[in-house]
Formats: C-alpha cells, sequence, structure tokens
C-alpha cells in the first residue's frame, strides 16, 4: 500500500468511537479496479451493528448540539488540516480502491476537506428571524436546531467528498450521523473517520459502517431514531429508500442519476467547448453525475467539432492512475464496461457510427477507449439513460427551441451546460433548462461555495454553500404573549 502514515488503512468499521469487526465475523473484499488484486477486507456488517451505530449517534446527540456552532468548527477545522495534511496518503488510498488518477483523488481530498472547511464557519451562521407580531401582545421568533440522528449513504465514484459534504453541515449543525459507504471505496471513509477521532470529535459523533447495503439501508431508513437520511446513488435506489423513509415521515436529500445535457451553439468559443467538453465528459472516466451525457452540437459548427474533439481525446493517456501522466483510469467494474458497451451497440445499430475508440482497452480488465459517437439519432438509449463511462455521443440540432426542448425531455435535471456568446441567448437559454445546475462557457461547476443538486428524478435538497446547511436544520418558530 505504501502509505506515509499505514494508520491510515483500516479494515475494521468505526462505531461509536471505536474499531470493530462485524457480529458475524464475515468479511467483503476490496479490489484495486486498475489491478484486480485484492486490497484488503471489510467487516459485512448488517442491522444489528448499525443499530448500535445509530443507538451511540443518539447517545452523543445531546452533548455534541450543545456545543456552540464555534467549539464544533474548532474540531471540524482540526479535521479539515489532517485531511490536507494527509492528503498524499489519501489522495493514494483513493486510486488504489477507485481508480482515478492520482492527481485527481488529490484534487478530490482537497475539494472534499473543503466542505469540513466551509461548513465549519457557516455553522456559525445559522440565524434566524424575528417576525413583527400578529397581534399587539405577541412577539415572534424563529429559531433553527438541529435536526437530530443524521444517516448518510455514500457512492464509489468520490470517495471522499460525497461524504464530507454530508458529514460537514450535518456536524457544523449539531447533528450526529451514520454513514454507509459503498463496498468498492470503503478505505477512503474509514480514513476519514481515523482523521475524525484524531481531530478530536467526540465518539458516537460520526460512525461509519461496512457491509451489506440492503441490510444496513433498512436499519437506516426504519429505525425511528433517525430523523434524516441524505444519499448520494442512482435514481432507483433513491426512490426505493424515500419510500421506505415514508413510513416515519423523515427527512430526506438526495443527489440522484443526471442525464447531462451539453450543447455547443454556432455561436460558441469552439476551443473552450472542446476545453469543456473533455473535462465535463471525461473526467473520473465519465463516471459522475454531472457529467455531459448527451452533447448536442449545431448545424454550422459540428464537423469542426467533431475533429476538435477527435484531437483533445486522442491526448488522453488511459492507464494505472498510480503511475505518472495518466489522466484516464479503468472503470469501476465489468458491470460499468457493459453498459458502455450496450450504449454503444444500440446507438450503432440506430445509425450512429464510432469515430473514435469504441471498444474495451488494450489494457484489459475494466479499462475502456474514450468513445465519440457522431449523428446519433435522438432514439438512441443514450439520450434517455446515464452511461456513466466514457463514451460522448454527439447529436446535430439546427435551432434554439428544439435543443433546449430536446435538452429537456428527460426525467431528469441534475447539470446542464452550453457555450455561447450571445448575451441575450445566454439568460434565455440558461432560464428555459430545467437543471438544478447551468455550466454556460464552462465545463466543471462544482465546488463548496455553490449549491449542488437537482430537481426532477435528481433529487431533492442541496449540498455545499449556504443553502448546504440547512438541510440539516429544522426551524421552529417561538409565539410569546407579553
Ligand atoms: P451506483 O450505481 O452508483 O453504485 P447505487 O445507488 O447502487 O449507485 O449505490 C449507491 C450507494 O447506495 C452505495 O453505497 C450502495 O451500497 C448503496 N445501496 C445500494 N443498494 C441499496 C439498498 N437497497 N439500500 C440501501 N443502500 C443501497
Amino acid at each position: 500500500m505504501q502509505l506515509k502514515d499505514a494508520t491510515l488503512f483500516r479494515q475494521q468499521a468505526y462505531i461509536d468511537g471505536t474499531w470493530q469487526d462485524a457480529d458475524s465475523g464475515q468479511t467483503i473484499k476490496v479490489n484495486n479496479p486498475a489491478t484486480g488484486e485484492i486490497l484488503g477486507t471489510v467487516p459485512k456488517m448488517g442491522a444489528a451493528e448499525t443499530r448500535r451505530a445509530i443507538e451511540a449517534a443518539d447517545k452523543a446527540l445531546p452533548a455534541w448540539r450543545a456545543l456552540t456552532a464555534k467549539e464544533r468548527a474548532t474540531k471540524l477545522r482540526k479535521w479539515f488540516e489532517l485531511m490536507m495534511a494527509n492528503q498524499d496518503d489519501l489522495g493514494r488510498l483513493m486510486t488504489l480502491e477507485q481508480g482515478k488518477p492520482l492527481a485527481e483523488a488529490k484534487g478530490e481530498i482537497a475539494y472534499a476537506a473543503s466542505f469540513i472547511e466551509w461548513f465549519a464557519e457557516e455553522g456559525k451562521r445559522v440565524y434566524g428571524d424575528t417576525i413583527p407580531g400578529h397581534q399587539a401582545d405577541k412577539r415572534i421568533i424563529v429559531i433553527k436546531q438541529p435536526i437530530g440522528v443524521t444517516a448518510a449513504i455514500t457512492p464509489w465514484n468520490f470517495p471522499a467528498a460525497m461524504i464530507t459534504r454530508k458529514a460537514g453541515p450535518a456536524l457544523a449543525a449539531g447533528c450526529t450521523m451514520v454513514l454507509k459507504p459503498a463496498s468498492q471505496t470503503p478505505y477512503s471513509a474509514l480514513a476519514l473517520a481515523e482523521l475524525a477521532e484524531r481531530a478530536g470529535i467526540p465518539k458516537g459523533v460520526f460512525s461509519v459502517v461496512t457491509g451489506s447495503a440492503g441490510d444496513i439501508g433498512t436499519e437506516l431508513t426504519s429505525n425511528p431514531i433517525v430523523r434524516k437520511l441524505t444519499f448520494t446513488g442512482s435514481t432507483e435506489i433513491g426512490r426505493q429508500l424515500m419510500q421506505e423513509c415514508a413510513k416515519d415521515i423523515k427527512k430526506v436529500s438526495l443527489e440522484l442519476g443526471g442525464n447531462a445535457p451539453f450543447i455547443v451553439f454556432d455561436d460558441a468559443d469552439l476551443d473552450a467547448a472542446v476545453d469543456g467538453a473533455l473535462i465535463s465528459k471525461y473526467r473520473n472516466n465519465g463516471q459522475t453525475c454531472v457529467c455531459a451525457n448527451r452533447l448536442y452540437v449545431q448545424d454550422g459548427v459540428y464537423d469542426a467539432f467533431v475533429e476538435k474533439l477527435k484531437v483533445a481525446v486522442a491526448k488522453l493517456k488511459i492507464g494505472n492512475g498510480l503511475e505518472d501522466g495518466t489522466t484516464t483510469g479503468p472503470l469501476i467494474d465489468d458491470k460499468a464496461v457493459k453498459k458502455v458497451e450496450e450504449h454503444i451497440a444500440d446507438a450503432v445499430g440506430k445509425g450512429a457510427k464510432v469515430v473514435f475508440g469504441g471498444k474495451p482497452h488494450a489494457l484489459g480488465g475494466s479499462f475502456f477507449e474514450p468513445t465519440i459517437l457522431i449523428d446519433v439519432p435522438g432514439t438512441a438509449a443514450v439520450a434517455k439513460e446515464e452511461t456513466f463511462g466514457p463514451l460522448a455521443p454527439l447529436f446535430r440540432f439546427k435551432d434554439e427551441a428544439e435543443v433546449v426542448a430536446m435538452a429537456n425531455d428527460t426525467e431528469f435535471g441534475l447539470a446542464s451546460y452550453f457555450y455561447a456568446r450571445d448575451l441575450s441567448r445566454v439568460f434565455r437559454v440558461a432560464e428555459a433548462l430545467e437543471y438544478g445546475m447551468v455550466g454556460i462557457n464552462t465545463g466543471l461547476i462544482s465546488t463548496e461555495v455553490a449549491p449542488f443538486g437537482g430537481v426532477k428524478a435528481s433529487g431533492l435538497g442541496r449540498e455545499g454553500s449556504k443553502y448546504g446547511i440547512e438541510d440539516y436544520l429544522e426551524i421552529k418558530y417561538l409565539c410569546l404573549s407579553i
């Protein structure tokens, strides 16, 4: 593993401030998607261990929420600093279990840490309100209080950042949290727990339970102590979890699938659009919920855009993320490879042409060639579903109204992107796109200072920014008669 600090590699779960094995003694294996090598194991826990973590979170809650925001912020700040001090090791651990290039993994650690830093500060600004009374003897005061015990379920594509953008606001607000990380990438989560402990986050405030998604998930959604669930993952699982949470009317925040359109208008700066497409489409090998999924290019610049994109994609270097110069790692697993292959075969069967890549990479395993398809018809599966892989399907369009209609013709509404220079068009299109986020002349929109989230089947709630902490607060109004 070759970490500078070997104790960051934890193979036990972290519950109530102690490192624990599963009651059954069972484990699950974690592999390196670049080599297939087994990195180690983590406990295969289920409902009983999850219940103990929830009860510990409940026990820890009164003291944690009673601290001042500044006292909580001091500990969170320490957690942030420890993440940054261990950025190399955390990045390496992430590359080993997730496959993304080391530079990208270290970048994610800084991004992940930024949520802890941001919300440590934001916790101090949970302001209430005073409202002029409705009767002469009435005084109305609004206060905001932590929701209580929260649960988080996170995916493998951002093994650290998807955790901190939930744990940061939750802990800053005075909530406690039980986290179930993705089974493909538990080591990043456990390393964060190790650093939380070193930062002085009290026991029970932040627990990490590894193991069976179904068993842990069911306990998290059915245990009445849990007052809120926050989930990032597929729409299918999000829908199921929301249904499970309906029983207790638990609050839910859901960051689900996307189907991002990336539109290039005739008046765009084409080189900038190509740069944006490259980063939006191929970052993390296409495995982000904000990755461009459908590229719409206007007639007048279509051919020129295709040529420029081919040149740019040819420069990508596919390989093991630990090797110098690698820009693109493997896909997470064979299932992911199959999905990309299915989308290519479907589009080609309906008339699309492969102009770059198109098949598994010579490196084998779950490596796949970055791929460009042109003349993709609107009937292709990729027009409706997220590929989550390095496939750029290019659709042609004639005018603004047509492309806005095509872009909005999906159940999803997370990220969208477009390139244009006409100012009136910029505002018209930005307002017409039914998405939670719009990148205008940029392919990279994620930052801790802005509200990340979707509309329609892409989810509920926002993460990051001053809005992100609201998801962990309840509003209480005091009506005082004098
Ligand atoms: P992805 O396809 O990105 O892996 P999933 O929605 O399947 O998306 O997984 C995201 C997270 O949800 C992971 O941590 C996974 O373990 C968890 N998960 C999957 N199925 C369930 C379930 N039935 N209940 C609770 N969590 C689940």
